[in-house]
């Protein structure tokens, strides 16, 4: 008899226990089955789906074709970011809104900082560059935040990457080994090809009828450039002197073709363009794809090829 209430009593304890228990566990069991990683932007989210591969469910916060520097995250972005088990983020200005997020977390989140993975540059404003005054009257230069837009940089942060899923997940550090030497060689040899191309080019001036996010790129192959506005800027209207020279560059360096970047306009470069009798063409910072670009499965790996191959019909 005993036995029998003992055997009932525990078998009442764990109805209870599983009923109390049961919603939580329907509700997490997907995200703790898989590694849940969160990313602001598609350059560290790319990498990170090419290290995790299979093991880990990565998710980027900016929506595709919406452009990332004015982008504040909603209430449902702050939570996927406290719940995950890596955040991934960039470290700039425009995503600023990350330290406060993060400093009010209970349970601090395993991060990955682009800029902290990286030799960072000062922001730079070149000669005929259309400033805006607020940012002008700044004392202090700000570190410029597109650091993946040198492969090399790509490399790096892709290690830092690595390193930290074989920190949250020494399971499958392996696997993460493999796949990011895997993934490294590919963008070593991105980073070859560039050098190989930019060898043989007699001039390497790029002009951008736009903002120019490239600086890091432009570092590591040192190329000269000259572009209508700085790589965040708002503004979007040059005045008629930054035109003025651009289409003045354009000329005395017989440049054939005027860069404009994604989710632009190109009326600047177009105006310069039809100015000067030079072509346009979209030279791609990888900040973000446009829903037909993650559609077709769109990497920084085939943007940054579509560069080059973009660049070889540009330059002589
Ligand atoms: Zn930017």
């Amino acid at each position: 008899m005993k036995q029998i209430t003992a055997f009932f009593l525990s078998f009442l304890l764990m109805a209870l226990l599983f009923s109390g228990c049961a919603p939580a566990q329907s509700a997490t069991s997907a995200s703790e089955q898989t590694l849940q990683i969160v990313s602001t932007i598609f350059p560290s989210y790319d990498f990170a789906r090419s290290i995790a591969g299979e093991n880990a469910q990565v998710t980027m916060l900016l929506p595709p074709g919406v452009e990332s520097h004015p982008y504040e995250p909603t209430p449902q972005d702050i939570i996927r970011i406290q719940e995950c088990d890596l955040f991934l983020y960039t470290g700039g200005e425009s995503d600023a809104w990350v330290d406060g997020i993060l400093d009010s977390l209970e349970t601090p989140v395993k991060t990955v900082k682009m800029m902290d993975c990286v030799e960072v540059a000062e922001e730079e404003t070149v000669e005929g560059m259309q400033v805006e005054e607020e940012a002008d009257s700044h004392e202090e230069h700000a570190y410029d935040e597109h650091v993946w837009t040198s492969p090399q940089n790509a490399i790096l942060i892709s290690q830092a990457i690595k390193q930290a899923l074989c920190e949250i997940d020494p399971d499958h550090a392996q696997t993460y080994q493999d796949n990011s030497e895997k993934y490294v060689a590919q963008l070593e040899q991105l980073d070859q090809d560039f050098r190989d191309f930019f060898a043989g080019v007699s001039n390497k001036t790029l002009v951008f009828g736009d903002r120019f996010p490239f600086l890091y790129f432009a570092q590591t192959y040192d190329i000269p450039y000259f572009a209508a506005f700085p790589g965040c800027s708002s503004e979007t209207e040059p005045s008629a002197a930054t035109i003025a020279f651009l289409i003045e560059k354009v000329k005395e360096e017989n440049i054939r073709t005027i860069f404009y970047i994604e989710f632009s306009n190109h009326k600047v470069a177009d105006s310069i363009a039809e100015a000067t009798g030079a072509k346009t063409a979209l030279f791609h910072s990888c900040h973000n794809v446009s829903a037909q670009e993650q559609q077709e499965g769109a990497t920084y790996l085939s943007l940054m090829r579509q560069n080059l191959e973009t660049l070889k019909e540009a330059l002589d």
